[in-house]
């Protein structure tokens, strides 16, 4: 295949933009913001979790505090109407007397029993609000820190675009200037080659493998004609000869 040198070091151009938009493709990838991203976002799940338990906790503790509630109302109200009766003296049998004075202390201590609990269910649902309300605090400041990581990430990404919008025309045109057989080689090429298709030969070295080209491949090099296509021998890239190449 033969080329114009000048259509040859454009090629290095095109070389050289690809490169850059490889390197812009790498740093959108791996934006730091990103693992920080799913770190905050896996620890905004844990949050969550750990406040709808605390939420669901003060649910249930309040539905447990109403039922006490009306369990010491119950006994209460039977012991109201024992103690009426016991009052109203019309109850005289020495046997029914005993037995609604024993009923009555009897709701008493049931009563103490039952208050007793519904304070520990009260303390129990105090401790579940107190940690709802820590939770919440603690969730909005991490969704803060959240929405302040994913504004630096959309940020960078757009910048990382607008700068690969602007190297991707700026390859279009060059790559325009670059005849079609030796474009479509080189794509070939940095297909099969990890993204390099084009090395400059560079005192006496290809730039694309680093190999230094023996006294043999150097004679070669020289002998081809301006515009002929030379490849590198051992790593089969288009070799560009510039002033530089210590030929
Ligand atoms: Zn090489």
């Amino acid at each position: 295949m033969n080329a114009a040198p000048a259509d040859q070091i454009r090629l290095l151009d095109v070389q050289a933009l690809d490169v850059r938009l490889t390197q812009l493709a790498h740093r959108r990838e791996t934006l730091p913001e990103h693992a920080e991203i799913r770190e905050l976002d896996s620890e905004l799940a844990q949050q969550r979790d750990l406040l709808v338990a605390a939420r669901t906790e003060e649910s249930d503790t309040a539905r447990e505090q109403t039922k006490a509630e009306q369990d010491v109302d119950q006994v209460r109200q039977r012991a109201a109407r024992d103690q009426q009766r016991l009052d109203s003296g019309m109850v005289t049998n020495p046997r029914d007397l005993e037995s609604l004075q024993s009923e009555i202390a009897s709701l008493a201590r049931r009563q103490d029993d039952l208050e007793t609990i519904v304070l520990d269910i009260m303390e129990r649902q105090e401790a579940a609000q107190a940690r709802a309300k820590e939770l919440a605090a603690a969730l909005e400041a991490l969704e803060a820190k959240a929405a302040e990581a994913a504004g630096r990430r959309d940020a960078a990404l757009a910048e990382i675009d607008a700068d690969a919008a602007s190297v991707r025309a700026e390859r279009a045109d060059v790559a325009a200037a670059v005849p079609a057989d030796l474009l479509k080689l080189y794509e070939k090429l940095r297909e099969q080659q990890g993204g390099v298709g084009a090395a400059r030969l560079y005192q006496r070295r290809c730039e694309g493998c680093r190999l230094e080209l023996n006294i043999t491949e150097l004679n070669e090099v020289r002998a081809a004609a301006p515009d002929a296509v030379v490849r590198c021998e051992n790593c089969r890239r288009i070799l560009v000869r510039t002033p530089e190449s210590g030929l």
